[in-house]
């Protein structure tokens, strides 16, 4: 439940409500507006009667929240949220563009591509050290030695830098080399692992399940901030569906309904949900239209050799096109790009 006090409510009749409800053995979150501030409440409800509630003063109403994320609830949290993450942040009121190669391959590939993808106006390099592929054949990433060149890469180009993580292992190195951990779609209601990126206090980056609904999801990125960790983004990358002509089906409607639904950022990925890099440039604008906080584009200095998601890949030339074209969308949208 959410407790509404009064615009202008003294700070002490805010306290007085929150010890009150912390000594009942509730948690509270405080959410503070320009003029409203909002209390959220996680725990036993029966053990908080409503009538003492509104009987405090200052306070104005109390208001039930029937689905079973909180943290990650609008209701909880009215104003968007920003996540930092190295020296940028995502979300609200601009667009973040985050593009890279499936996978590190190399340190000189990386840094190739890093150089590319910031000329054109990335502000986070991606990059994954570890490949959960759909087959055990097929190349698994450079783990630990992908990471370093991720932080080299960082360091030369000033990009932030973000890394799948599969595993406990996986996100105590990540977090000594890049800024920001991905939980991809395999991993997304992998509960002990979101537990794990709840703990390690690092900005998330959650992917959509390739079979989750939204509630799903949302209450996957409760299990991170439930660990007391808020930096969470959301990343649409498209679902399963009976359509064969796509990789997956971008799911654009989700993100109109995650603004409505909660307070954190949203990006999209239309690399993996159409799995062809022709479909990348309109469904990239369309997801600008839709209102998303950025985007997660696949990127590599020659696709047909990439070991990892080359069709869907965009070459230097166009990405810069992209991007060239996409400027314009985002001023129109009142969310300028991040270079
Ligand atoms: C990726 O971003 O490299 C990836 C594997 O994506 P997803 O988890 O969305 O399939
Ligand atoms: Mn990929």
């Amino acid at each position: 439940m959410i407790i509404v006090m009064k615009p202008g409510a003294e700070p002490r009749n805010i306290k007085a409500v929150l010890s009150f409800v912390e000594k009942n053995g509730l948690q509270t979150h405080l959410s503070r507006g320009e003029e409203v501030t909002i209390i959220g409440i996680v725990g036993d409800k029966s053990k908080l009667p409503t009538e003492n509630l509104i009987s405090f003063k200052d306070v104005d109403h109390v208001v039930p929240v029937t689905e079973s994320y909180k943290l990650a609830n609008k209701k909880f949290h009215p104003e968007p949220t920003a996540v930092k993450a190295g020296s940028t942040s995502v979300g609200p009121g601009t667009m973040t563009i985050m593009a890279g190669p499936c996978a590190v391959e190399s340190e000189e590939q990386l840094m190739t591509i890093a150089r590319a993808v910031k000329k054109s106006g990335a502000s986070f390099l991606r990059g994954g050290a570890y490949k959960p592929r759909t087959s055990p054949y097929s190349f698994q990433g450079l783990e630990a030695e992908g990471l370093r060149y991720m932080q080299e890469a960082a360091r030369e180009t000033g990009l932030a830098t973000i890394c799948e993580v599969v595993s406990q292992e996986a996100i105590e190195a990540a977090s000594k080399y890049v800024d920001m951990i991905q939980i991809g779609a395999r991993n997304m209601q992998n509960f002990i692992l979101l537990k794990e990126a709840g703990r390690s206090g690092m900005p998330v980056l959650l992917k959509r399940g390739l079979c989750a609904t939204i509630d799903e999801w949302l209450n996957a990125a409760e299990y991170i901030i439930a660990e007391g960790n808020p930096n969470v983004v959301l990343c649409e990358r498209g679902i399963r569906t009976f359509e064969t002509a796509t990789r997956n089906t971008l799911d654009l409607s989700a993100v109109p309904v995650l603004k409505e639904k909660t307070h954190l950022p949203v990006i999209v990925d239309p690399s993996h949900s159409t799995g062809a890099y022709k479909y990348v440039p309109p469904m990239a604008k369309a997801a600008v239209a839709s209102g998303a906080d950025g985007l997660m584009i696949e990127v590599h200095d020659n696709p047909s050799c990439a070991l990892s998601d080359g069709p869907q890949s965009l070459t230097f030339e166009n990405f810069d096109r992209l991007t060239g074209e996409l400027a314009p969308f985002c001023e129109l949208a009142g969310r300028p790009l991040i270079k």
